[in-house]
């Protein structure tokens, strides 16, 4: 093993923290840079996949994330406009039987504080906010960091975990802004006493329909109550996080079954993102600067993935640097070739799987064949080679 390094983050969401984690862990000297006031999440849901699960035993977090998260009882599909059920797999332990790891769902801020906490827990890793990255020059002893306001920062290598609309990435990619989709997701969080009873489900349950899908699922031990209502819109700003128009939505949702309309007459105010991705690359690494989660390979939402590939790129970044005896290039080398395949092919299926869950026609009734004839959700066949994880062992083979 080499010596230990001194790394520079920039971005503390879900993969920066991840990333800081594992590396403190390894012995090296992390500092992250969040351009934030204040580290945090925003107030929403995410799922995760048992491949996602395998790598919190890695990290020694899986119990911090059990006490927080929700375990749902199956994952449902039905129809918006008929209420008709098209899909349900049971989960309980279903997922644990077939991959070794449960399927959770968890509050954004809950999973943030778990790495934020495991973060403040490791002597070597810096936490740094109101601090914006804004690009890098790199010699062969090292790599500068440019903040706003002037300074700079030497270390031995820099991950660029800034997001979406990265700055790390523009120096290495140069693929300017990001795709945006043309769909919008209105999200809220409701507490348990808001929603009536004949209204809540303890699955994750998607209403599927034409150019819409609304998916709900409970949070936080089952104290909370997620709600995600996606639509084609040509709202195309690049806003994230900012309000969203009700009016739009009750009209995208006109059509849908009144259980559905109801809880959407639930939610007062709706905030929205513009979803966005962009082409899979198979370059993200220049010398001793990398990318990881959403700056390396940002997707849409359809496959609940984003930031669980985040969490393994964090922990093959490990591997790598270990591997290699801390050789850095060599190593970022290493962890983007072991990751552009996998992180390439949940790019490009999310976009499917938004087409399948907002299909007409045709489509529609292909999608409902396909679903209930089992070949594609009976123990998650479809997406096993999504869920099975990563196999640590070869990663490098
Ligand atoms: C509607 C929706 C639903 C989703 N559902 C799921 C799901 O169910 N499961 C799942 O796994 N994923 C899901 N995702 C995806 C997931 O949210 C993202 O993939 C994940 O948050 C990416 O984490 P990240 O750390 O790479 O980037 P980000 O969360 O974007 O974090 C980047 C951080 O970098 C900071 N930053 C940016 N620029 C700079 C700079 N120049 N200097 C310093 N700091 C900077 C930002 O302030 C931010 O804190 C969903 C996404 C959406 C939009």
């Amino acid at each position: 093993m080499g010596k230990p390094l001194s790394v520079v983050v920039a971005g503390g969401g879900i993969g920066g923290l991840a990333a800081a984690y594992v590396l403190g862990r390894q012995g090296h000297e992390v500092t992250v840079l969040e351009q934030s006031a204040a580290f945090g999440e925003i107030g929403a849901g995410i799922q995760l996949g048992p491949n996602i699960f395998r790598m919190f035993e890695v990290l020694g977090l899986t119990e911090a994330i059990e006490r927080v998260a929700f375990f749902p009882a199956g994952l449902g599909m039905n129809d918006v406009r008929t209420g008709e059920t098209v899909v349900r797999v049971p989960l309980g332990g279903a997922a644990r039987a077939v991959y070794g790891y449960p399927y959770g769902v968890i509050y954004r801020v809950d999973i943030h504080n778990v790495f934020l906490d495991a973060c403040k827990d490791q002597p070597t890793v810096k936490l740094r906010t109101a601090t914006k990255v804004e690009g890098y020059t790199q010699d062969a002893q090292g790599v500068t960091v440019q903040l706003a306001g002037g300074e700079t920062l030497r270390a031995d290598a820099l991950v660029g975990a800034d997001g979406l609309w990265s700055r790390v990435r523009q120096s290495i990619v140069g693929d300017g802004k990001p795709r945006v989709s043309g769909h919008v997701a209105y999200r809220a969080v409701l507490k348990r006493e808001e929603v009536p009873t004949h209204l809540w489900s303890d699955d994750v349950l998607l209403w599927g329909g034409e150019k819409t899908h609304l998916v709900h699922y409970p949070l936080r031990r089952g104290e909370l109550f997620n709600l995600v209502a996606v639509f084609h819109s040509n709202k195309y700003d690049e806003g994230w996080n900012t309000f969203g128009d009700t009016a739009e939505l009750n009209e995208r949702f006109a059509q849908a079954v009144p259980q559905v309309r109801e809880l959407l007459e639930k939610i007062e105010t709706w905030k929205m993102w513009v979803l966005c991705d962009r082409e899979p690359v198979k370059n993200w690494s220049d010398g001793r600067v990398t990318l990881l989660g959403d700056a390396a390979h940002p997707m849409l939402q359809y496959l609940a993935q984003g930031a669980g590939q985040a969490i393994e790129d964090a922990v093959v970044l490990g591997e790598a640097l270990k591997h290699t005896g801390n050789d850095v290039a060599s190593a970022f080398q290493k962890y983007q070739k072991a990751r552009y395949l996998r992180t390439g092919r949940v790019q490009l299926t999310a976009r499917f799987y938004g087409d399948i869950y907002h299909a007409s026609g045709v489509a529609r009734e292909l999608r409902n064949r396909m679903f209930q004839s089992g070949e594609e959700s009976a123990g998650f066949a479809g997406l096993s080679w999504m869920y099975k994880g990563l196999d640590l062992k070869h990663l490098f083979d």
